[in-house]
């Protein structure tokens, strides 16, 4: 890669040397994290220039938190404009510009960047900028159940998880897979808990499907067509609405919650899916077809089923 002459003011002017000749001691050290809002030495900040000669343009106002003593990985933090920070990888291989750097972003959707030999990091940026933007309506839905439910999983999402369990009630909840380009369509949902609770939820979302409306928010939409309020984190314990699997006695194993509820009505008791597979499997009362086992509840004997989990396949 070429270090242009302003590249290599820019490390000096940070104290570190890009010259990969001339800097070994430094490169060993690693990479630098930059202070926030404090990119650069100079108070007219003007770093990370691009390596076209003549048409040098600068990133302004400076974004750039990260770079190694190489400059062959850059991060650079980007805000939407709902307030939200974000960060883009770029790594700068041999090939640079010819080839683009790889872009690593926490996107739900693919980050397709669209480059030329003449290109420049900060055309980069812009685009990165320009995703931001067409992402915002997702961020802002999934910030809002993030904060106003209680989200079972994933227990601490990222900006490109599409995914999230919200606690309905005691062990009955519901499985949203969000839309990153539609975030305020009808997502797609499954509930989990006993058949009782469950199915009246169902037969609501069936019936009032046609009143979700596109331009009310995501969550605003579920509780209208579910005819329900979601409990909040702000208003009830964990321990409220989730109980421990009733054969492990713990709540999370490898990552997994109760998923499994006993279907009887007076039992109701949750269970891991491998732990009541488990549980199945050592029974000699128990049977198998295809990758559904039918047996007993460990605690009322009432009929249970579960599927084998895709992890033992
Ligand atoms: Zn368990
Ligand atoms: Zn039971």
């Amino acid at each position: 890669m070429r270090v242009t002459r302003e590249e290599a003011g820019f490390g000096v002017a940070r104290g570190i040397r890009f010259d990969r000749r001339t800097a070994p001691s430094a490169r060993a050290r690693g990479g630098r994290w930059l202070a926030p809002g404090r990119c650069c030495a100079s108070a007219r900040c003007s770093c990370l220039r691009t390596a076209r000669g003549p048409s040098t343009r600068a990133l302004s106002p400076c974004r750039v938190v990260y770079v190694d003593t190489g400059l062959n990985t850059i991060k650079l933090k980007g805000e939407d404009s709902c307030g939200r920070q974000h960060l883009i990888t770029l790594k700068l291989n041999a090939k640079y510009p010819a080839e683009p750097p790889d872009c690593c972003v926490d996107f739900p959707v693919e980050f397709a960047i669209s480059w030329i030999p003449q290109s420049s990091l900060v055309d980069i940026y812009n685009q990165f900028l320009a995703a931001l933007e067409s992402l915002k309506e997702f961020w802002n839905a999934m910030d809002e159940i993030d904060e106003k439910t209680w989200v079972l999983e994933p227990e601490n999402p990222t900006r490109s998880a599409t995914m999230r369990r919200i606690a309905i009630g005691n062990n009955v909840s519901i499985n949203l897979e969000v839309d990153p380009r539609h975030p305020t369509m009808l997502p797609e949902c499954y509930f989990l808990g006993a058949d009782h609770v469950v199915n009246p939820l169902r037969t609501k979302l069936n019936n009032n499907m046609h009143l979700w409306d596109p331009d009310i928010t995501l969550l605003q939409n579920l509780k209208e067509v579910l005819e329900t309020d979601f409990p909040s984190r702000a208003v009830l314990e964990k321990t409220d609405f989730t109980m421990d699997c009733g054969i492990c006695y713990a709540y999370r194993l490898d990552g997994a919650i109760p998923d499994q509820v006993c279907g009887d009505s007076r039992c109701g008791q949750p269970f891991h899916q491998a732990c009541l597979f488990e549980w199945l499997q050592g029974l000699p009362s128990s049977r198998q077809s295809f990758n559904v086992i039918f047996g007993e509840c460990p605690y009322c004997n009432k009929p249970i089923s579960v599927k084998m989990s895709m992890k033992k396949l």
